[in-house]
């Protein structure tokens, strides 16, 4: 179980002293007004915002966010009241939190799917300030990995909404690990067939994957080394949401999707050129596929993203 201590090692790595103290008031306050207070999975409520506060300083933001994680609720689920809020804490906190609240307010509901764009729109046009979204999300990011004791009802509604409009919005902000993991968790409670029935068929094949996967690694970086290029090979399998949406799209079985696992090369050096290398290196060990390759280097994503994309058929 997660602790404020943990909380504040981990912030005293990259935070002044003074922003220590406000986060630690934040605890105490929110400890008061959440008391007695039980979630759904009959842990004491407190152990929300203290998980929301510890997404966001593993994601080194900064005091003020933090403190806004552990506050976030406190408006909406409390007696507490927003000028007791800035009076303890200030105008720039009590704005992200009234910020939250507000958000908190409005749910997809009802919206068809295409009207899921005007959500997403609304929730950018309230957050003036983008911590409020980053809050919202590591929110979301807690509620999602707990969402099993919420009713069937209830999960079904969440994981729709993270599905259509939180993980769009964690990829419009390029952060990528949150968009994956909303996906997964949401998958599991919106398509719960199909999601039981390819965590099967990919267990099934985990063995021989792992050996593929490893495989591979060693003849890029064995070919990294010839050139004289130093970085690092990874390899994972695809996230269960990505392949599904692949089928899907594609109109495809499960045996016909052939790039199941990612491949990411990591250089040490910070020289594109040294990108390009790799990426030549790779296309001359497997023939790429027609159409898949993106230079986002040469022309970088809105959110600034940049690295090189390319799609494979290996033979190994
Ligand atoms: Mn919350």
């Amino acid at each position: 179980m997660i602790r404020i201590t943990d909380i504040l090692e981990k912030a005293q790595e990259y935070l002044p002293e003074d922003d220590l103290e406000m986060i630690e008031k934040a605890y105490i306050f929110s400890a008061s007004v959440h008391q007695g207070q039980i979630r759904m999975s009959k842990e004491p409520y407190l152990i929300h915002p203290l998980e929301v506060a510890g997404i966001l300083v593993d994601m080194k933001l900064d005091a003020a966010t933090i403190t806004t994680g552990l506050l976030h609720d406190t408006i909406e689920d409390t007696v507490a009241r927003i000028e007791e809020i800035e009076e303890a804490f200030g105008k720039e906190i009590a704005s992200l939190v009234a910020g939250l609240t507000k958000i908190s307010r409005i749910t997809l509901g009802d919206l068809l799917e295409h009207q899921a764009e005007n959500f997403r729109k609304m929730i950018l046009a309230m957050s003036a300030d983008i911590r409020i979204i980053l809050v919202r999300l590591a929110d979301r990011v807690h509620n999602m990995r707990t969402l099993e004791y919420q009713s069937p009802e209830r999960q079904r509604f969440i994981a729709r909404e993270t599905l259509e409009v939180y993980a769009p919005l964690a990829n419009r902000l390029g952060i990528n690990w949150i968009k994956l993991e909303l996906e997964d968790h949401a998958f599991k409670y919106v398509y719960t067939d199909e999601y039981f029935e390819l965590i099967e068929r990919v267990d099934k094949k985990k063995d021989e994957r792992d050996q593929y996967t490893e495989k591979v690694k060693n003849v890029i970086q064995a070919e990294m080394e010839k050139y004289d290029l130093k970085g690092e090979v990874e390899g994972r399998a695809k996230h269960f949401y990505s392949i599904y949406k692949k089928m899907k799209e594609q109109g495809i079985d499960f045996d016909e999707v052939y790039d199941l696992t990612a491949f990411r090369v990591i250089l040490d050096s910070n020289k594109e050129r040294e990108c390009y290398e790799v990426l030549s290196i790779v296309h001359a060990l497997w023939k790429p596929v027609p159409g898949r390759f993106k230079d986002y280097i040469a022309m970088p994503k809105a959110n600034n993203y940049r690295s090189l994309h390319t799609l494979s058929l290996i033979h190994i």
